[in-house]
């Protein structure tokens, strides 16, 4: 299975990726968690990433084609994936879609995930994330048992540094004018399905089920 999570930032993808991930037993790939990891270890990666990222802004298509292809179609690509936060432009969707024809490849389907602006700012603002393992959390709809602390590794949570509401606002702009114009290239693809994901996480988790099912 080949899936593809789309949408505007804070709308659920990475809590939605990592639960089809442990149900499918495939990879959640997330480029950004690539990219933080990149930025942690202070590679030459991290640092040419963060300069865009700590704006709000994306880092350029050819660097992240690169990792992608590294990811996804070498020697040690897993059979399938859920991919979070890629493709982000079109030229990045188009890229893809070459590696995936000249590999004879392809997707199974892109689950567009919609929910109105206002919820996903609040939902944004009260993300944490474990530094040790990923896992997500959110301060109002899905708190950790012991304040601070992964449930699942004990790891220390932190507040993203662009989860900060100036880059929330510049990060929904570019999500806009870049992101946004996917949907109706996968919509003519024919690969597009799209999701309701206001409601909480499970009930979102049974609308994403129901649609990979028709
Ligand atoms: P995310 O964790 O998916 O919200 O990504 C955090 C940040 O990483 C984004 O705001 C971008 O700066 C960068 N990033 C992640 N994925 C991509 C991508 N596919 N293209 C460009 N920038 C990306």
């Amino acid at each position: 299975m080949k899936l593809i999570m789309l949408g505007p930032p804070g709308v659920g993808k990475g809590t939605q990726a990592q639960q089809l991930s442990k149900e499918f037993g495939i990879p959640q790939i997330s480029t950004g968690d690539i990219l933080r990891d990149a930025i942690q270890k202070k590679t030459v990666l991290g640092e040419k990433a963060n300069t865009f990222m700590s704006k709000g802004e994306l880092v350029p298509d050819e660097v992240m084609l690169g990792i992608i292809q590294e990811t996804l179609f070498s020697e040690h690509a897993p059979e399938g994936y859920i991919l979070d936060g890629f493709p982000r432009t079109i030229a990045q969707a188009e890229g893809l879609q070459n590696l995936f024809e000249e590999h004879n490849d392809a997707l199974n389907a892109v689950l567009s995930l919609e929910a109105d602006e206002n919820q996903i700012v609040r939902r944004l603002s009260s993300r944490r994330t474990c530094r040790n393992c990923n896992a997500l959390y959110n301060l109002l709809t899905m708190p950790p048992k012991i304040e601070g602390k992964c449930d699942l590794c004990s790891g220390n949570l932190y507040q993203r540094d662009d989860d900060r509401i100036e880059t929330i606002q510049n990060r929904l702009r570019v999500y806009k004018q870049q992101t946004e114009p996917l949907i109706g290239f996968y919509k003519s693809l024919g690969v597009l399905k799209s999701i309701n994901a206001s409601g909480a996480p499970e009930e979102v988790q049974k609308n994403i089920k129901r649609q990979l099912e028709d």
